[in-house]
């Protein structure tokens, strides 16, 4: 930067005419010329200003050039001003030195030469010069520096803020995902509830509780968490004494009938009274010792299904909108996890409520089937004994026997999975024969065939096994009938029978429709048929294959199919010899509805 000011020069004489003529010798615009009479003067004038340079005259009366250079040197501001002393003396006189030693930076001895003096004073002035250029350039810089760290700093501390600001949001992002797991993870409706209020503490509450609506609209608590499990008696005890009403409503009840969130940031003396109904009421609610509070309403799509209240107690946080709107987030995820909790409950219910009715109506159902079936059986004997039903009428009486047996069937059917579905399906020990039962189910099946033929080869032994006959029987007249059913067009059904150690086996193979590969995992599922049914009119439910696996599993076995669509199917049980512990202990506890098999 270039130097605009005159740059100051102090001359020092106590002879005007000596000043005169040094000031005119230094005459320069871009000089400043000082002058001084004496040492005393001198100095009085570097308090007020700096120099580039001082002449200074050595002898002068008082304080002469090398007392007063002393003093100069003496002050730290004009300690490194360069003094340039004046002087008559020669060269080689002692008082050089002493010059020297006060600080001179040259003698000029008068008579001056015009010229030297300016070229000497040039050269200081010019020194000066450039470091006051190089002062201004440093004060420049230590500005700009200045200016930068305050810049660097103001972006750093944004940068913090920003950072913390993220973690922050991580933190809640992770905290809402890991909050929906735990809140899905369970269709169990308390456990959800209980959940919601360990997430919410310490999270973003020290209390936490939650009210659901009950059919009156009255939000009822159920569920309350604090680390301290007084303080949860505490809240219960005040629910239990201050119950949320319709007539009187505060806080809870207010958020659900008006789906809209309340923050009380402060939780005041007068905040209090808002959110209580009377005196008793606020005492008790004030020994809570409630900081700060959000009550934010549960909402599903249709409606509030209840409320989530997080209070700050110990921590002394106090709620901002921010807080709000997070506790809205976790409210609006844990509404749909409770609202799954709830339908799933009802779900339940309502298969209970169907597995009622389908054994009571079962039950029901049997008895005026008995009575057509004994009344039919009468019929049949009287006409044998009396000859007097036309062949037509006695085939009538026939398919009415049929469809009895049919019906009955599948009213056993469906008792059994109502028992399976509430686990009463349980079987009996016995010890019997395996291949006797065979054989008489067989028999029996073979008896009302036209078109299928059952092979059952000679077994020269018995086939001892332990485990329910009756249960037993059902599993083989199950796979009997489905073999005879799923091969329409006729032809001939084994009937297999082995032993290997411990295990015993019977297959029922035959050459009828078969299965279709993809079909094969799924058989043994409730209500399931296969794809190659359809439009076959082979008439079934679904579930004679769900119950025998049942069976066979209480006894300890498994059940296995082999199968080839349009070539026929291999359904073969394995049982062991010896019933397993477990499964012989439970007794069947369904009466006398043994043997149902469905067509
Ligand atoms: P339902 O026969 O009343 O439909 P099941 O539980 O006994 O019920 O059988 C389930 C399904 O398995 C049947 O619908 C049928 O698709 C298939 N299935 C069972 N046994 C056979 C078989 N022997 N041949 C071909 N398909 C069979």
């Amino acid at each position: 930067m270039a130097h605009v000011q005159p740059v100051n020069i102090l001359l020092v004489d106590d002879r005007s005419e000596n000043l005169v003529a040094l000031a005119s010798i230094l005459e320069n615009p871009e000089h400043n010329l000082v002058t001084a009479h004496s040492g005393t003067e001198a100095l009085k004038c570097l308090l007020k200003q700096d120099f580039a340079v001082i002449l200074m005259d050595v002898q002068m009366p008082g304080l002469d050039g090398f007392e007063t250079a002393e003093m100069i040197r003496g002050r730290e501001r004009s300690q490194s001003t360069p003094i340039i002393f004046l002087t008559a003396l020669d060269h080689h006189d002692g008082g050089m030195f002493r010059g020297y030693s006060v600080g001179a930076v040259d003698f000029l001895f008068k008579p001056l030469i015009p010229e030297v003096l300016r070229s000497k004073v040039a050269v200081f002035v010019e020194l000066f010069k450039k470091s006051e250029e190089i002062q201004q350039q440093a004060a420049v810089l230590e500005e700009r520096v200045h200016e930068r760290t305050a810049a660097l700093t103001m972006a750093n501390t944004a940068l913090v803020a920003e950072i913390r600001e993220r973690q922050r949001a991580e933190q809640k992002v992770r905290f809402l995902a890991e909050a929906t797991t735990i809140l899905t993870e369970t269709l169990d409706y308390e456990h959800t509830l209980d959940n919601l209020t360990r997430l919410a503490v310490p999270y973003i509450a020290d209390l936490c509780s939650v009210y659901i609506s009950g059919p009156d609209g009255i939000p009822c608590q159920l569920a309350v968490h604090h680390p301290d499990p007084a303080k949860v008696e505490q809240a219960r005890e005040i629910d239990r004494l201050y119950p949320a009403s319709l007539e009187m409503p505060d806080g809870p009840t207010r958020a659900i009938m008006t789906g809209m969130p309340a923050l009380i940031p402060e939780m005041t003396e007068e905040a209090l009274v808002g959110i209580t109904r009377n005196a008793e009421h606020l005492t008790a609610l004030r020994s809570l010792g409630f900081t700060s509070l959000m009550i934010v309403p549960l909402c599903t799509r249709v409606q509030a299904i209840g409320v989530l209240v997080c209070a700050s107690i110990e921590s002394g946080r106090r709620y901002a909108p921010t807080d709000l709107e997070f506790a809205q987030e976790l409210a609006s995820r844990a509404a749909l996890a409770v609202d799954n909790a709830l339908l799933y409950r009802e779900a339940q219910r309502a298969l209970e409520i169907r597995d009622d009715f389908l054994s009571v109506a079962a039950h029901e159902l049997k008895t005026p089937i008995a009575a057509i079936v004994g009344h039919v059986q009468l019929l049949q004997r009287w006409s044998a004994r009396e000859g007097t039903l036309t062949e037509r009428h006695q085939r009538a009486l026939r398919t009415i026997n049929d469809q009895a047996a049919r019906l009955t069937r599948l009213i056993h059917a469906v008792l059994d999975i109502s028992r399976l579905q509430v686990g009463q399906l349980s079987i009996e020990r016995m010890p019997l024969d395996l291949n006797s039962l065979a054989r008489r189910v067989v028999d029996e099946t073979a008896q009302t065939l036209e078109r299928h033929t059952i092979v059952l080869p000679e077994l020269s032994s018995p086939l001892m096994v332990e485990g329910d006959e009756l249960r037993l029987e059902q599993v083989l007249q199950n796979l009997l009938q489905n073999a005879v059913k799923y091969s329409p067009a006729g032809g001939t059904i084994h009937v297999d029978m082995s032993e290997d150690g411990d295990t015993v086996s019977i297959s029922v193979s035959d050459q009828g429709i078969g299965i279709p590969a993809a079909a094969l995992d799924r058989l043994y599922t409730r209500f399931y048929r296969a794809d190659n049914v359809d439009g076959t009119h082979i008439g079934g439910m679904g579930v004679g294959l769900y119950v025998v696996k049942e069976i066979v599993s209480l006894h300890g076995g498994a059940i296995e199919v082999q199968s080839t669509e349009g070539q026929g199917s291999t359904f073969t049980v394995r049982l062991p010899r010896d019933l397993p512990a477990v499964e012989a202990e439970t007794t069947y506890n369904g009466g006398t509805s043994h043997g149902g098999c469905v067509d």
